[in-house]
């Protein structure tokens, strides 16, 4: 049994994404190598980035095109959620039992990825790439008849030359960024989506090294397809928008009646942001609800009622946060009448006021004409008297 699993651990297999390195390490190399990559940790403490770290500027680079991807998860052509699991802290775990008759009776996976290596630390001959992945894995027995997978895997962009582009050719050098980043957990994924399948399964069952079918330049028949529907699809996504990379918020604006609790259809919501800037205008449909879609932060909205034409401002709301998709209930009162009275109150008034104004205008005019009347005769009869 010991002998058993002291074999298991003696295959540590790489592979890499364009090409397969297979490396043979018995556990006494692979201890002494541990030490000395222990020991140099130790020995060069003074370097802010150690080697095949990623520097603050790149970390911050790849987690923004990671947070980036992830808003726009609804265009994939084909998921990657466990690649993004084995990304994930906890990292991907499969286990499954062997089918009867095999050497094994049961399997555990662990499959787990990082943003790991710095563009200079990969090997030259990939260099030249903009994205970078590496499996690393290796076979051990915990308890008897229960074989374990354990798998590294490292992802890299070239941050640089990613970067530059983008600087370069704006939304289709961000896109494209989006589109190496798609192709690497790609190279993730397929493999995995390989330990579901049968055959595999019934090969590591049998303690046969299934390998990691999809993780390297294998993967590229699947992968290229993908990645250039996925292009094709971001850019639909986000060619119009102008600010496509900051998250949107929905904000549902439902308008109340203040005085009926009726639902107001037709009524114009005014969007400022917290500066006083007007961000966004919408009419509410015909059961009062209207939607708009906003980047996180302060807003307030002002609801208008439409009054032969005029917007007459109604009602402010109160400040609101969107960090997460929020509605907001709108009372408009006006002054214990309802609001659907209103323009006929209003048209009313003025109705009255022009009627009473003519009322008075033409009243006046005929004062002034019986004056000019009676002036007329009293000046006939002076001149009659001289
Ligand atoms: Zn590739």
């Amino acid at each position: 049994m010991a002998v058993d699993a002291q074999k298991d651990r003696q295959l540590v297999t790489m592979v890499r994404s364009e090409k397969k390195v297979i490396l043979n390490l018995n556990s006494e190399v692979l201890k002494r190598l541990l030490l000395v990559i222990f020991a140099l940790a130790i020995a060069v403490p003074f370097c802010t980035v150690k080697a095949g770290e990623l520097s603050e500027e790149e970390t911050a680079f790849v987690d923004e095109r990671n947070r980036r991807f992830q808003m726009c998860l609804d265009v994939l052509p084909k998921d990657v959620d466990d690649a993004l699991r084995a990304l994930s802290e906890e990292g991907l775990s499969i286990e499954f039992d062997c089918p009867e008759g095999s050497k094994k009776k049961e399997c555990r996976i662990t499959v787990k990825a990082e943003w790991g290596l710095s563009w200079d630390q990969i090997p030259e001959e990939y260099q030249d790439g903009d994205g970078y992945c590496e499996w690393v894995y290796g076979f051990y027995q915990t308890k008897e008849h229960v074989k374990v997978m354990g798998c590294q895997v490292k992802i890299s962009l070239n941050v640089e030359e990613l970067n530059s582009t983008e600087q370069r050719t704006g939304v289709r050098g961000e896109i494209h960024t989006l589109a190496v980043l798609y192709h690497e957990l790609l190279h993730v994924q397929l493999p995995v989506d390989a330990m579901k399948t049968d055959e595999w399964r019934q090969a590591l069952c049998n303690c046969q090294d299934p390998g990691l079918p999809g993780s390297g330049t294998d993967g590229h028949d699947q992968i290229d397809p993908f990645q250039e529907d996925y292009v094709e699809r971001l850019w639909d996504k986000v060619q119009y928008e102008e600010d496509p990379w900051t998250v949107k918020q929905k904000l549902g604006m439902s308008v109340y009646d203040g005085t009926t609790g009726e639902l107001l259809a037709g009524i114009a919501l005014d969007v400022y942001s917290e500066e006083g800037k007007s961000v966004h205008s919408v009419v509410t449909d015909t059961n009062g609800y209207a939607e708009v879609t906003l980047p996180e932060g302060e807003y307030h909205v002002k609801a208008k009622i439409g009054i032969l034409g005029f917007p007459v401002e109604m009602y402010a709301s109160p400040t609101i946060i969107l960090d997460k998709p929020h509605s907001l209930r709108i009372y408009i009162i006006a002054m214990f009448v309802p609001v659907k009275f209103l323009p006929t109150i209003i048209y009313c008034t003025l109705a009255a006021l022009i009627g009473t104004g003519l009322y008075i205008a033409v009243k006046k005019a005929t004062v002034r004409k019986r004056r000019s009347r009676s002036i007329d005769r009293l000046q006939d009869r002076e001149a009659m008297r001289g």
